[in-house]
């Protein structure tokens, strides 16, 4: 399956919390393709999972089986350590296409314990004919009922045709980026096709966003975590030697076990940075 990895960039590494965000799709699934990710360790971090199209079945190591749809939000909050498998379910005929989104969690909330929550109730706002969902933070007064840990915000910008307006304001305190999934978006008079991520001018009141086409779109922003991550593989820390400790535990059979999916674990690769045998 083809993945565009928007986040994170040599120039980019973290938009507010915002540190990885993953675009696949939109990919024709016939029963056995698909998405088939099996159980993998996630530490210091939550997974925002989005659809445009198509479902997904997650499963962690804390026993939650749960199928996701377009419109809504399955948000992991892997804290000191979870485990999951993602795949699509058996007889599905949807297209795929999505995003896979990591928020790194601040200091005082990385080893917490995980938790799964599933929000299938997120506001939905029509701005003149642009359809907002509030996947985390608040706009318009309309706050998402997922629970972020640094203050940042969310939204998909869902149109119908090309033309659509959408004057949105900032916090001009937050970091954005704006990341076309499909059809095409002017940021300020600037094109901007499906895969490339628009940074809005630090210190915006407002960015003006026009449809080029039919299409979705995500806006992502937050305050500056401040905090210097190290990322590798699927975790979220502050140092190598952490990232080093993380793979061992998984590697020894830690962090749990998901039930139900049929396939191996994910082995940990070898981080880059180590000596190699030879
Ligand atoms: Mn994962």
């Amino acid at each position: 399956m083809a993945v565009a990895r928007a986040l994170p960039q040599r120039a980019r590494r973290l938009v507010g919390a915002w540190c990885f965000a993953d675009h696949f799709g939109p990919v024709a699934v016939d029963g056995a393709a698909g998405m088939r990710v099996g159980p993998h360790p996630h530490i210091g971090l939550q997974t925002v999972s989005w659809l445009v199209a198509g479902e997904v079945l997650h499963r962690d190591s804390l026993g939650s089986e749960q199928l996701i749809r377009p419109g809504e939000l399955n948000l992991m909050t892997a804290g000191r350590g979870i485990v999951h498998s993602e795949e699509t379910p058996g007889g599905s005929t949807w297209p795929l296409h999505g995003v896979q989104l990591w928020v790194a969690l601040p200091e005082a909330e990385r080893h917490r314990e995980p938790a799964f929550h599933h929000h299938s109730d997120l506001p939905v706002l029509d701005a003149d004919g642009v359809r907002v969902t509030v996947l985390m933070g608040s706009l318009f007064g309309a706050t998402s009922p997922a629970v972020a840990y640094t203050p940042l915000v969310g939204l998909e910008l869902a149109v119908d045709r090309a033309e659509r307006t959408l004057a949105l304001p900032l916090d001009p305190t937050y970091e954005y980026v704006v990341l076309v999934l499909d059809g095409g978006f002017e940021v300020d008079g600037l094109v901007v096709p499906p895969d490339v991520m628009a940074v809005v001018e630090p210190g915006s009141l407002g960015v003006d966003l026009r449809s080029t086409a039919a299409g979705h779109a995500l806006v992502l922003g937050g305050a500056p975590l401040g905090e210097e991550v190290a990322m590798w593989w699927n975790f979220v820390a502050r140092t190598r030697p952490e990232l080093e400790a993380a793979a061992a535990v998984w590697s020894d059979g830690g962090f749990g076990t998901v039930h139900g999916f049929r396939g191996p674990r994910i082995p940990a690769p070898v981080p880059w940075w180590l000596p190699t045998a030879d």
